[in-house]
């Protein structure tokens, strides 16, 4: 369903966001990408869909490798839910989860908003899904909690059927029972379609939680792979380890970032930890 393949992401400035990141991930799973506060979860997520465009390697999503050519018809194929959920605030919940279904649309109907009727009643009919009530649909988005907001954007998310969802920190500003309710009902709805889910978190207790699968990043580097209840001490100190947040060492350095041999990708260690190469 969705391939890294070796990339990198070098900022102008020298900043190494992503440091040569292989990974496969079947469709189905529940991958969560775990990491410290600027480990590159986001910036893994984004060469997804085109926000960031890797200095190194390859992005596929369904065999197609994503490229300014690519874009356009891939994009109705990825749901993104937002840290910020990224909602228009002044418009109501319908609007804002019909606005998931723009994607899809030619441009002279997206423009003026020209919804079909069937994407109104899956709307309404997404909505009830997550949680709301019919009594929300005119509401304005301003008027809800933050809780209410995301189920918004997991509707949203959810318009076009996606093979794949990309949940960017969606729990981040959430309180945690909030938290807890956001990604049950997330992972129930990727399951209920067989939806791909590739979502970042910080927080280790929800990732053990939720995930069928851990990668966990620091400095832009895969560190663990593997099953959640694999995830022990050793795992926690390599992801938040003392030196986790210190600038890595090549940051300004020009010489390309740690890859995998072309023919050996990282060997998992047992306990899902990746053996680096030094
Ligand atoms: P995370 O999502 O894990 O918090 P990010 O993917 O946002 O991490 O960031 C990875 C690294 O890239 C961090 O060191 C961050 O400071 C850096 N970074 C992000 N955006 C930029 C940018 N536009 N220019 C330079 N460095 C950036």
């Amino acid at each position: 369903m969705l391939r890294f393949e070796s990339v990198a992401l070098r900022h102008a400035d020298g900043t190494r966001a992503l440091g040569g990141v292989s990974l496969e991930v079947p469709a189905g799973q529940f991958c969560v990408v775990l990491g410290a506060s600027g480990a590159g979860k986001s910036t893994l997520l984004r060469t997804v869909n085109g926000l960031a465009r890797p200095t190194g390697g390859t992005v596929r999503v369904e065999g197609t490798a994503i490229g300014p050519k690519t874009l356009s018809r891939i994009r109705p194929r990825i749901g993104m839910i937002h840290q910020q959920f990224n909602l228009v605030a002044r418009s109501t919940v319908a609007e804002n989860v019909l606005c998931g279904a723009l994607p899809a649309m030619p441009l002279w109907r997206a423009l003026p908003g020209l919804f079909t009727e069937a994407a109104r009643r899956k709307a309404c009919a997404l909505v009830e899904a997550v949680g709301l009530g019919e009594e929300h649909l005119l509401r304005r988005v301003s008027e809800l909690s933050g809780g209410q907001q995301q189920r918004v954007g997991i509707a949203r998310a959810f318009m076009l059927d996606p093979p794949l969802v990309l949940a960017d920190e969606p729990v981040a500003s959430l309180d945690p029972q909030t938290s807890h309710d956001v990604l049950s009902l997330l992972r129930r709805q990727a399951r209920e379609r067989g939806a791909t889910v590739l979502c970042s978190l910080h927080q280790l207790e929800l990732a053990r939680e939720f995930a069928d699968r851990i990668v966990a990043l620091r400095r832009g580097v895969v560190v663990f792979d593997g099953a959640p209840r694999a995830f022990g001490a050793q795992a926690f100190d390599a992801v938040y380890g003392r030196h986790a947040d210190a600038p890595p060492a090549d940051a300004a350095d020009p010489a390309p970032a740690w890859q995998p041999p072309p023919s050996s990708p990282p060997q998992p260690l047992p306990g899902g930890l990746l053996e680096l190469a030094p």
